[in-house]
């Protein structure tokens, strides 16, 4: 999970939200089951912009989503706790299935999941390795790690997996004599890490900690502080570093 802005509310909902809305309200008020009603909020335009603004990642887990999955569009609050946002923008993501089931009609108006569209994750859980865990104390971020299965075992493993060609090339990068073809692999090393690409939660988590703390000697007790993939990846860090 990565802090994520959203975008501009597609047109499509500009014009119909207002009688969506009703629509849905009428619905519930007429005794239909959810299941039973038009579920707009799916509609190819929002699915679209909710896709593009997590970087066809789920807004949960960062699983990138294929053309060949069913993404789903998620309410972030659910609607059997607030119909009343059943098409409003801010409450609309995009997630995948697995999330998706394991969050259901989860609403704890005192512990709410974190929304990483409202706030920083990494406020709330850390990254240790394929490993998230929420930050001690931190009841938010140990409810949504547990309630989301942010540690089932296929997640771990695909993120072992990326955190494995990470660690092979700041092996590489340590190694090489500064100059143009280190500066190089470093701009790779930015875009390997970059919001855009999977489970960047983790990849630049470790970058941090390996750049940071690995290189530079530091302490353990900077897995408490919140990192910063790009301030490790500043040219000052890494010349220090390697
Ligand atoms: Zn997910």
């Amino acid at each position: 999970m990565i802090k994520l802005r959203k975008g501009p509310q597609p047109a499509v909902l500009s014009r119909n939200g207002e009688p969506w809305k009703a629509e849905y309200q009428q619905a519930l008020a007429a005794g239909k089951r959810r299941s039973d009603i038009p579920a707009r909020y799916r509609h190819p335009e929002i699915k679209e912009a909710v896709r593009a603004e997590s970087f066809d990642k789920c807004l949960y887990c960062e699983t990138k989503i294929s053309h060949a999955q069913f993404g789903d569009v998620e309410h972030i609050v659910p609607i059997s706790a607030k119909p009343e946002d059943v098409v409003t923008w801010e409450n609309l993501g995009y997630v995948c299935q697995v999330c998706n089931n394991k969050k259901r009609d989860y609403w704890d108006e005192s512990c709410p999941l974190l929304n990483p569209y409202h706030e920083d994750p990494n406020d709330h859980i850390l990254f240790l390795g394929p490993w998230v865990m929420h930050r001690p104390g931190d009841e938010r971020g140990r409810v949504t790690a547990r309630r989301l299965h942010l540690n089932r075992s296929a997640l771990m493993e695909r993120r072992k997996e990326r955190l494995d060609r990470i660690a092979a090339l700041l092996d590489e990068i340590a190694l090489m004599p500064p100059g143009p073809a280190k500066t190089a692999m470093l701009e790779y090393l930015r875009e390997e890490t970059s919001k855009s690409t999977e489970y960047s939660g983790a990849a630049s988590a470790l970058v941090s900690i390996y750049l940071h703390d690995g290189m530079n000697g530091g302490a353990a007790s900077t897995h408490l502080t919140r990192p910063s993939a790009e301030a490790a990846l500043s040219p000052s860090a890494v010349d220090s570093g390697c």
